[in-house]
């Protein structure tokens, strides 16, 4: 018999390295900029066109390549960096793998310029799926010239399975950003499509970051250095009030490196503990120098992951040294973000004290004694008596949090107008069975009865004549859903959830009539974003614009808004824009129904009541009438129900027991 194993063509065997190497056009940009920083360069530019999918180029002024290395570096394995396996624990460059070039060339089209400072001329080289088309002598610039065209031209599967060209240049963004983080001390210039996006001079560790992230990103910075025998740690954390609801800015570079590492992030973490709103996370860009022998970077081929000799105290001394830089900064004594200044002991009775209160009782009262009062009409008028006294006694003592008042202004006076179709609330609640309809129908006339004839011909609830004015009363409970009762047995509603139809459907309609009013701020506002979420922000204009947001001016530094839409107030404009480019980040559709029903998702989502808002009377009331005004009541935007019902053989069946 003859021998089956064969070994694979290079061209092969490149195409399945290229495969680990490159996943998409940031993974090409990574290697061309590390390669970049490793030949010295003191200037980098790269030029993208249709994120990365048409055109990556990345020209350096570092030290060139000959004749010869300019074919060879395009073989697998073929690197300058290490010869030795011991060189690998003593690594001072990016690369040392030597596949890069070879995954690249694979499946794409590359062509190189390079020359070397000493040389007369340079060489020009062309080569396609793994096959040199051609090389000649060339006259360039000292330094090299990657171009990469048309990637995956040869895989259509992986061309197929790119993202959106945001998504895609997004993750272009995350990798420029991550080289250029780690090297300060070297310009980048960066084009998309024509114009230049970032110029980053060589400048110190602060500067750089502001350059990427924004003139406002200086003042939220708290400097970090610790030098220990085992480590040496210097850079910056955001302070506590500016940490963010993505896990966006959290950089760690071991030895210029920008790495990966759950572990340390812990670390940190664990620093800001009592620090952080919950559902934020701190913004960190710390830089840690270890030596050489201590770590391992082999062990992935992106070279993201490494392993560290001594984790455990590599923890420990991060976590101490964040906590202690964020002490020193005055910004570690506990905040308490919920704290309502209601409950603050008012000045001038603070250092008074305190009354024990006198109760007198009635050690002869007995309710069941009563006889005059039947036990269901006085049960019923006693709870009733107290909660109106509940509720008019919090309303008018102003003992409410100012927070539950906005709230009840924004509801009233915002929120719902659009549905003042249904101002009398019967109206309101005679949709409530429309809604209900779907849900219940199959129930119902499984029972002999059809839906329309118990809600046109009787009354909704079945309350004697004392009780009929009561009969839209709801009660929230748990700070969280909405119960109601209803002829057949009640309903409860999750108030975030109907919300959050509510708001959906209103924006959705908004997005698509032309002519949104709009409230004109008195002092405009003005927001900074990263360079990025700026590009994000114009791509969003024309529809922000429909909705009823005004901009003074949109552009790479700042964003100025001088009107929003009457939906939203002043104060939610950041957190509602914020949300919205996180939001859209990870995934932007190129659709334009797509991307409108996203923006009005993230508003529902951002805008609603929270579980735990407490609810007045009226608010309940909006948000049950206007749920059952919705196309949709019975789901929310993210498909959860907003409502259940209980039938009153329901709850027999659980009194049976
Ligand atoms: P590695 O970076 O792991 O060595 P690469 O495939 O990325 O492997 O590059 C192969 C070799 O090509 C490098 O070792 C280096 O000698 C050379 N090279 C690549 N890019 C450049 C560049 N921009 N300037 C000079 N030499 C380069
Ligand atoms: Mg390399």
């Amino acid at each position: 018999m003859s021998s089956i194993i064969r070994l694979l063509p290079d061209h092969v065997a490149n195409q399945i390295a290229a495969g680990e190497v490159v996943q998409r056009p940031a993974s090409v940009v990574k290697e061309l900029l590390e390669n970049a920083v490793d030949a010295g360069a003191t200037v980098i530019k790269l030029v993208i066109k249709d994120a990365g999918k048409t055109l990556i180029q990345v020209i350096d002024n570092g030290k060139g390549m000959n004749e010869t290395d300019a074919r060879l570096c395009f073989e697998r394995h073929a690197t300058s960096k290490i010869s030795i396996a011991e060189d690998l624990f003593k690594l001072q460059t990016k690369g040392f793998r030597g596949e890069a070039l070879a995954s690249i060339a694979a499946i794409a089209h590359v062509e190189l310029k390079t020359k070397q400072a000493d040389a007369e001329l340079g060489t020009h080289v062309i080569i396609e799926g793994s096959k040199i088309v051609s090389q000649e002598v060339a006259v360039v610039p000292d330094g090299t010239s990657f171009i990469v065209k048309n990637l995956f031209y040869n895989i259509p599967a992986r061309r197929n399975f790119l993202k959106s060209d945001t998504v895609e240049f997004r993750h272009v963004i995350d990798e420029f950003e991550r080289v250029a983080l780690a090297h300060n001390n070297i310009q980048f210039v960066l084009i998309n499509n024509g114009s230049e996006m970032f110029n980053l001079p060589a400048s110190n560790y602060r500067q750089r970051i502001v350059n990427v992230f924004g003139g406002k990103t200086n003042e939220k910075l708290v400097p970090v250095q610790e030098t220990t025998e085992i480590i040496e740690i210097q850079g910056f954390v955001a302070k506590p009030e500016y940490a963010k609801k993505s896990r966006g800015e959290q950089f760690f570079f071991v030895n210029d490196r920008f790495i990966k590492s759950g572990y340390l992030h812990h670390a940190v973490t664990a620093a800001f503990e009592g620090l952080l709103k919950e559902g934020t996370h701190p913004s960190y860009f710390l830089y840690l120098t270890l030596p050489p022998n201590s770590i391992d970077i082999n062990i992935h081929p992106t070279k993201t992951e490494i392993k560290f000799d001594d984790e455990h105290a590599l923890y420990a001394i991060l976590r101490a040294t964040v906590k202690h830089s964020l002490g020193q900064f005055q910004v570690s004594p506990v905040l308490d973000f919920q704290r309502d200044e209601t409950l603050d002991t008012p000045y001038a009775l603070e250092n008074t004290k305190s009354v024990e209160p006198t109760v007198q009782v009635d050690a002869g009262f007995n309710p069941f004694l009563d006889t005059d009062v039947k036990l269901g009409s006085y049960e019923y008028q006693k709870s009733n008596r107290s909660y109106e006294d509940v509720f008019s006694s919090k309303s008018s003592s102003g003992f409410k949090s100012s927070s539950s008042g906005s709230l009840s202004s924004k509801m009233n006076a915002s929120s719902f107008p659009s549905y003042s179709k249904n101002t009398d609330s019967n109206s309101g609640w005679e949709t409530l069975y429309d809604g209900i309809k779907p849900a219940t129908e199959d129930i119902l006339t499984a029972q002999g009865h059809t839906f329309e004839s118990e809600v046109k011909n009787e009354t909704l609830f079945e309350l004697d004549d004392t009780e009929r004015n009561f009969k839209n009363q709801s009660y929230q409970i748990q700070k969280k859903y909405i119960v109601s009762p209803i002829k057949s047995g009640m309903i409860i509603i999750d108030q975030r959830r109907a919300h959050q139809r509510i708001l959906y459907e209103r924006y959705l309609e908004s997005l698509s009539l032309q002519n949104n009013s709009s409230q004109q701020l008195l002092f405009p506002l003005t927001l900074y974003y990263a360079t990025f979420e700026m590009e994000l922000l114009k791509s969003l204009q024309t529809d922000l614009v429909q909705m009823g947001f005004l901009f003074e001016t949109l552009d790479n530094e700042k964003v100025i808004i001088s009107g929003i839409p009457v939906t939203i107030s002043e104060s939610e404009v950041s957190i509602v824009l914020e949300d919205l480019l996180n939001e859209l980040q990870s995934e932007f559709p190129d659709e334009k129904d797509v991307l409108k029903d996203k923006i009005a998702k993230s508003l529902s989502q951002s805008l609603a009541v929270k579980t735990g808002t407490y609810l007045t009377d009226k608010e309940q009331e909006n948000i049950v009438d206007s749920l059952f005004a919705c196309k949709e009541p019975n789901v929310s935007p993210f498909l959860k129900p907003t409502f259940i019902t209980m039938r009153v053989e329901d709850i027999d069946k659980k009194f049976m027991l």
